[in-house]
């Protein structure tokens, strides 16, 4: 596979951009080789600037639920930006928008814009402190709920404990009012309540963690964490800005029947722009300004652009048997998948809901993030690299989900499932030397 062009952008961006690219996951470092600088994409495939094409799985970390350059949302796109892209004035298409996420996410009954799920959850857990007059904040180990200081923090081992920072310039005191406890353990939960019983303003998670790999909720586990917030009068806050239209039209709420108090959205519904949103109760939203106290203001937020995309890619997924296809055709690469491993005896844990999938090389059932990081990470880089040598496109990091679009198709599985074919038996041959 020629990449050189891809090369010679990847060194050109390297002096002008902070390591070439502007998020980091994109530079490739866990998974070695050179970042592909993509041209163009069109349903499941990406082009790379050598002319080579990918089946994608990132999928824009999974805004791209109906593939890329859907024609319907080309087309409104097409449309809207003639009329100009921004106004910093009220339109109609943000009521729009909001009325198909509320049709969908009964929880949610007064929703706002922003431009990015970082704001979205940065956002809502100030709303939470202002309407608890509580300061502190659980999360959990593993679960990444984007860039604000006062979440960028993972726990120590096992117990449920303050963090320390994860990142430089991150103060100490912006994660003092932090509580991290592992994901999938309520009694670390309860622990922790029973301790700071008056506290703890909202518990904040991923109802199904897709930050380290896809680990799924256990049985009760959220019901669990709706029961101990209400005892102890603390919001529950579902950061679906992933699984927001992903896991269900009505998000992983919807899926598991358990209702929070805010939910935090982003990635699908800006359609592939840049968006995000939070929303809930009436009496908890109406805190926010201009109504309230609670102040909270963006430049583009609500953009039009957006919204139109995220309305034209909201009326796809009500129709019927959306989802079901969807599963289906995602179903058909974890039985591939699985089949491929063990062929070529590799132990894997395939982890899968609906169309988001987990891929980790370990014998360990994955249930947090312990577990998660006893994958072989050396493994997953050599089925990532051999992949993307054979033209299908894994996430370039052994902690992130893998996304199934509508666009996928039997044949770009069936391709899929022969190149993990060739993967998993390099993995074995690594291992046996
Ligand atoms: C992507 C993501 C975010 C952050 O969204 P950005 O738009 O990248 O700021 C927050 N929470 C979850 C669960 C995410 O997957």
């Amino acid at each position: 596979m020629k990449v050189s062009e891809s090369g010679v952008l990847y060194e050109e961006a390297k002096r002008v951009l902070v390591g070439g690219v502007n998020s980091p996951v994109r530079a490739f470092t866990a998974v070695g080789g050179i970042p592909r600088f993509i041209r163009k994409a069109r349903g499941s495939k990406l082009q790379d600037e050598d002319g080579n094409t990918y089946i994608d799985y990132v999928c824009s970390w999974g805004a791209l639920i109906l593939g890329s350059a859907h024609p319907r949302v080309v087309a409104a796109l097409r449309g809207a930006i003639g009329r100009g892209t921004s106004y910093g004035a009220p339109t109609r298409v943000e009521t729009e928008l909001a009325n198909l996420i509320l049709d969908a996410v009964p929880s949610i009954q007064r929703i706002r814009f922003v431009n990015s799920g970082t704001e979205a959850t940065m956002s809502a857990l100030r709303v939470a402190r202002a309407y608890t007059k509580r300061n502190r904040t659980l999360k959990f180990e593993g679960c990444y709920h984007g860039h604000s200081d006062s979440m960028l923090v993972k726990g120590g081992s096992g117990m449920a404990t303050f963090g320390m920072p994860d990142s430089a310039g991150v103060t100490k005191e912006s994660i003092s009012d932090t509580i991290v406890a592992p994901y999938n353990d309520l009694n670390s939960v309860k622990t922790v309540f029973e301790q700071y019983p008056d506290d703890i303003a909202a518990v904040i998670i991923e109802p199904i963690a897709a930050n380290m790999g896809l680990v799924p909720p256990m049985p009760n586990y959220l019901q669990g964490l709706r029961d101990i917030t209400k005892k102890f009068g603390a919001l529950l806050i579902f950061d679906e800005v992933i699984t927001g239209f992903r896991a269900s039209i009505g998000g992983a709420q919807k899926l598991y029947g358990i209702e929070p108090d805010l939910t935090c959205l982003g990635k699908i519904i800006g359609g592939g722009l840049p968006v995000g949103a939070y929303g809930g109760a009436d009496e908890i939203m109406e805190l926010l300004s201009p109504i309230g106290p609670v102040y909270q203001a963006g430049t583009l937020s609500g953009n039009p652009l957006a919204m139109t995309a995220g309305i034209v890619t909201l009326r796809e997924l009500r129709k019927r048997g959306f989802y079901d296809e969807l599963k289906e055709v995602s179903a058909r690469l974890e039985r591939g998948l699985l089949g491929a491993a063990e062929e070529a005896s590799v132990s894997v844990r395939l982890t899968r809901v609906g169309s988001m999938l987990g891929l980790f090389f370990t014998g360990e059932p994955v249930i947090d993030y312990q577990r998660v990081k006893s994958s072989d990470v050396h493994a997953y880089a050599t089925v990532f690299s051999s992949m993307l040598e054979q033209g299908v496109y894994f996430p370039p990091s052994p902690f992130e989900t893998l996304f199934v679009s509508a666009a996928h198709t039997q044949r770009d599985i069936e391709r899929t499932v022969g190149a993990a074919r060739v993967a998993f038996q390099q993995v074995r041959k690594h291992r046996e030397h």
